[in-house]
């Protein structure tokens, strides 16, 4: 560490004269800072020579107290060489070094647009590195092409299904190719509009292309070998947010590794439909999935090695979205252990075990959807101080913090609750916390969870079981969507409403829904359990008639009464 240095800070909050002597006089004020200077409010920037063993957080710490708020962009010895925290060297060729930005974000999908957003509005610098295509996972290959692929094939189906018989004609084959060409459409229309056409509408966000990995405690690497300008570039910002998602994940099944199943991804992208599919893993994904295809003509089975289908949902809604499925024709295998996966005549044979029976299944294609692992290898964390957990997830406090002060992680690659919105939820949380100190905590209490299969899982909040594991004494409603006018009035009664509340204090502690379109009618509860909505309150609220979601009253009504005694209207 050198006896001088010489810092850079950036400076947020100054609105004229009288704040940059504020600054000033703030910096001065902290021991061992020899010069402090703010070449005039509007640069925004602040300079201060000071002894080597002034803290950065001494300098925001103080300028904090002075109503403003600051980051620290470079600081730099007598030697000219640019050193990290620790003093130690990050760069010799000052050229090669871009210390530019109050933060970096790395990985361009929804957590890292939304972080990278956040600090552009809050007036940093931010850099934003993408090593794929922008957009990441949920428009590119995630949410959206999986949803209007869903959307696409039920259109058929429900033009082909026996309740509408008469009122529908029964079509013909699914013009397959025709399906993929629309979702590549809506792709391509939304990867435009709501990230490439986003990013241009703020100019303080500078867009790097590369794969980037973290050299040191704050510092960052382009790979060399990426082509363009940026590759092998190197910066030290003030903050780093990681936010690199996740990729699919394949079980440790013998003989796996040696065929080319499908994943996730190139499962949305089948140029044709095959004839029949064994869809290994039934969460989400894979349910969603084997229902577009078995719906669009395929012959599907669903290997699922825990007893039961959605696994991770209340046990009610999986046995009956089972036999929901299992009606529709697909072939439903709960507790099978995988021991073999083997080509035979271009073929897939899966070999294992249920209940100690040995079965063997076959299929033309198939598909692995046992769950996604988070981008973390090869960037160079651990070395930096970034401890990983056992699945390779990032390990974050409630701030979102990583072991390292400077890193923060966000989004999938934190392993926790898998979904867009959360990704979007953790970016803008954990950029402000990076940046301006807010101190906001990750609130996962009332995430709510949709599975896009027909009718669709929609819960938020804990199962009666987690709930009764947590130690709350707990009172449970479950009404069938018999019940509800709306489910009469479609013809479609399949499913069930189930709630879980708080026998104590009659707050709703979970909403668990098959229905339907049930993910329209979940929204409800996620704001009755965010902030204690009690049972009683939601009996008393109007619910607009012949709607589904008037079965959420219904079951809140269900705790008390018999709700086949009811008259229709009258709540
Ligand atoms: C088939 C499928 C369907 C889904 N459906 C839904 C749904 O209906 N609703 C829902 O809420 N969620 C859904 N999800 C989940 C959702 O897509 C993800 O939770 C969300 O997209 C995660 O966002 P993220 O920003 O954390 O990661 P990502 O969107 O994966 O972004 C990470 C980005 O980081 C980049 N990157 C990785 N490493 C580096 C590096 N070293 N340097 C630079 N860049 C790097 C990657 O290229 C990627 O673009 C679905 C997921 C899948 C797979």
């Amino acid at each position: 560490m050198s006896d001088q240095e010489k810092l850079e800070l950036s400076v947020r909050g100054m609105t004229c004269d009288s704040c940059a002597t504020h600054v000033t006089q703030a910096l001065k004020s902290v021991p061992g800072v020899k010069e402090a200077n703010v070449p005039g409010w509007q640069s925004g920037l602040a300079t201060v020579i000071a002894k080597g063993d002034v803290k950065t957080e001494a300098l925001t710490a103080a300028v904090r107290e002075a109503g403003y708020s600051a980051t620290v962009c470079t600081r730099q010895s007598s030697l000219s060489s640019l050193r990290s925290e620790e003093g130690k060297e990050v760069a010799r060729n000052s050229g090669n070094s871009r210390n530019l930005f109050d933060l970096m974000v790395i990985g361009g999908g929804s957590a890292g647009f939304a972080a990278a957003i956040k600090g552009a509005e809050l007036g940093f610098k931010v850099a934003l590195v993408e090593a794929g295509t922008i957009g990441g996972t949920c428009v590119n290959v995630g949410c959206v092409p999986s949803k209007t692929l869903i959307r696409s094939v039920e259109l058929y189906h429900l033009a082909g299904q026996h309740r509408f018989r008469g009122v529908y004609t029964v079509p013909g084959r699914i013009d397959w190719p025709q399906v993929i060409a629309h979702k590549d459409e809506l792709v391509n229309e939304l990867r435009q509009t709501k990230y490439t056409d986003v990013l241009a509408a703020y100019p303080e966000i500078t867009y790097i292309q590369g794969r980037a990995r973290l050299t040191g405690k704050n510092g960052v690497e382009i790979d060399p070998a990426t082509p363009g300008g940026a590759g092998g570039k190197r910066y030290t910002p003030g903050k780093i947010i990681i936010a690199t998602g996740a990729k699919p994940w394949a079980p440790p099944i013998p003989g796996l590794n040696e065929v080319p199943y499908l994943d996730s991804t190139s499962a949305l992208d089948l140029k044709e439909l095959p004839r029949s599919m064994i869809v290994l893993g039934a969460n989400a994904v894979g349910l969603e999935l084997a229902q577009a295809y078995a719906r669009a003509g395929t012959y599907v089975t669903v290997l699922e090695v825990l007893p039961r289908i959605a696994p991770f949902e209340d046990s009610s809604l999986s046995v009956a979205l089972a036999e929901y499925l299992e009606e529709e024709g697909l072939r439903i295998v709960p507790n099978f252990k995988t021991t073999k996966v083997e080509r035979r005549d271009g073929r897939y044979v899966l070999t294992g075990t249920q209940n100690d029976a040995e079965l063997t299944f076959e299929a033309e294609q198939l598909l692995v959807a046992t769950g996604r692992r988070p981008n973390t290898s090869g960037m160079g964390l651990e070395e930096a101080g970034v401890k990983l957990g056992q699945r390779g997830e990032i390990l974050v406090n409630d701030l979102l913090l990583t072991h390292n002060p400077f890193v923060y992680a966000a989004g999938d690659v934190t392993g926790r609750d898998m979904f867009v919105y959360v990704a979007a939820y953790s970016g803008m949380l954990a950029a402000e916390n990076a940046l301006t100190d807010a101190g906001r905590t990750y609130d996962a209490s009332y995430v709510p969870r949709i599975t896009f299969t027909d009718p669709q899982v929609a819960s938020a909040g804990l199962t009666e079981d987690q709930a009764r594991e947590q130690g709350y004494e707990v009172r449970v409603s479950t009404l069938s969507m018999v019940h509800v006018p709306r489910a009469l009035a479609a013809r479609d009664t399949r499913g069930l409403i189930k709630l879980v509340a708080n026998a104590a204090t009659d707050q709703l502690l979970g909403a668990h829904i098959l229905a339907p379109e049930a993910g329209e009618m979940i929204q409800t509860a996620v704001l009755a359990i965010r902030f204690g909505i009690t049972v009683r309150e939601l009996r008393e609220t109007m619910f607009p008639y012949l709607t589904n979601a008037e079965g959420l009253k219904l079951a809140t009504i269900a705790f008390e009464k018999d709700v086949a005694k009811l008259s229709c209207c009258a709540g």
